[in-house]
């Protein structure tokens, strides 16, 4: 037996006015999804807990079955071993931004415009900069997805106990603290501190944002790092529960939580981490992988991406794309011999702009399945269902 899990990245939502009091998915019309409903068993899924927030990170370490409470070691180093850093045990790895800052640091745009062009060359002369040789510290930067990075300060004495926040849209930048006392904490922001301001001052001034400013686009003139931490220990998935594992994803968050669970990750050309995503690809990635691994992971960014822009047409049109995907799948793929599970990893309120603690519909149908009668995919009549009402870690 072999089982696809297809997740939307912030697929769920709150009913919005705008559509007539829909949600982006009911209004979707998701029409493959619909009939996935009918052929299987539905209910709600709280990703951590009832009403608890999560952030996609844990939240994906527990639909794979973790206790993400007690793994999870903090963000960045997932995104570093997702861009194909190899993580030493000393390493503090960070996820970086791409952001506008104007001069008083206050953050204009914290996504850079969503900058596509001239990533390449941003990154190569970053890389090229001396920071703090004075620490005798090593900084590796590489740039992921879109306007998205990662930062690993390698060394000895460093400490990920950092307060270092993701940037937000009318606050200031330079938050970076020691979160104790102790040296490591105090050298480690420091440098985190240097990398901050000689990234400003060079981006301020660099070729690639000199023609975005002419062109009246926001200039990603600073890098921001967050979410501090060490290598995580994760028991590999094929131990844990004897199979053979595969990732398809655009995003390096979720390729580096993949990787450290022993899944075989693979690049998808044209899977951007954005709306703009080729889920066809993706879903042609899966069926390839299928044949030789028990258990594929399909994860699709897009939907999270929407949501925070506050852009429900386009959270629409993403939700249709996956319904496409969907419909590939359950084309090419025997109901007699795979399980598909289709769920979301959190809630995102388009309306908010941010998650939510509420609970996400859940489907899984397959040999076995009792078919409960819910006749289609959505917030609403996924409650009720057969499944009630489970965790991320009991998919
Ligand atoms: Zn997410
Ligand atoms: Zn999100």
């Amino acid at each position: 037996m072999r089982a696809v899990i297809i997740v939307g990245d912030g697929m769920a939502d709150r009913p919005l006015r705008e559509l007539g009091y829909k949600t982006p998915l009911e209004a979707a019309n998701p029409k493959s999804m619909d009939r996935l409903a009918s052929a299987g068993s539905s209910g709600l899924l709280d990703p951590i807990a009832p009403g608890v927030v999560p952030g996609s990170d844990v939240a994906n370490l527990s639909i794979l079955g973790y206790d993400a409470g007690s793994v999870y070691t903090g963000r960045g180093p997932l995104e570093a071993v997702g861009a194909d850093i190899e993580l030493q045990e000393a390493d503090v790895a960070f996820r970086c931004d791409f952001a506008t800052v104007k001069n008083d640091l206050i953050v204009a745009d914290k996504r850079a415009g969503r900058i596509y062009e001239g990533l390449d060359e941003l990154e190569e002369d970053l890389q090229g900069l001396d920071f703090s040789s004075r620490y005798r510290i090593e900084f590796i930067f590489k740039r992921t997805s879109g306007f998205r990075g990662v930062l690993v300060l390698r060394g000895q004495d460093l400490s990920p106990n950092i307060s270092a926040h993701g940037p937000k849209t009318g606050f200031r930048v330079d938050l970076i603290d020691a979160a104790d006392d102790s040296i490591e904490a105090k050298i480690t922001c420091n440098a985190l501190k240097e990398f901050v301001t000689l990234s400003h001052e060079f981006l301020e001034r660099h070729p690639v944002n000199r023609k975005r400013k002419s062109e009246g686009k926001p200039p990603a003139n600073i890098v921001i790092p967050w979410g501090p931490g060490k290598r995580p220990n994760l028991q590999p998935l094929c131990e844990r529960y004897e199979l053979k594992a595969a990732c398809v994803a655009g995003v390096s968050l979720i390729k580096g939580i993949c990787k450290l669970s022993g899944m075989t990750v693979i690049d998808i050309p044209g899977a951007t981490g954005d709306i703009d995503t080729d889920a066809a690809a993706k879903g042609e990635a899966a069926l390839t992988m299928l044949q030789d691994h028990d258990l594929v992971f399909i994860h699709v960014e897009g939907p999270d991406e929407a949501s925070h822009d506050g852009n429900a047409g386009g959270k629409i049109a993403i939700i249709q794309k996956i319904d496409s995907m969907v419909g590939l799948l359950m084309e090419r793929i025997d109901p007699e011999e795979t399980y598909i599970a289709l769920l979301a990893d959190h809630t995102t309120s388009t309306r908010l702009r941010r998650h939510t603690g509420d609970p996400v519909p859940l489907l899984i149908a397959g040999p076995d399945v009792i078919r409960d009668g819910v006749a289609s995919y959505s917030e609403k009549v996924a409650a009720g269902g057969n499944l009630g009402r489970i965790r991320g870690r009991d998919l």
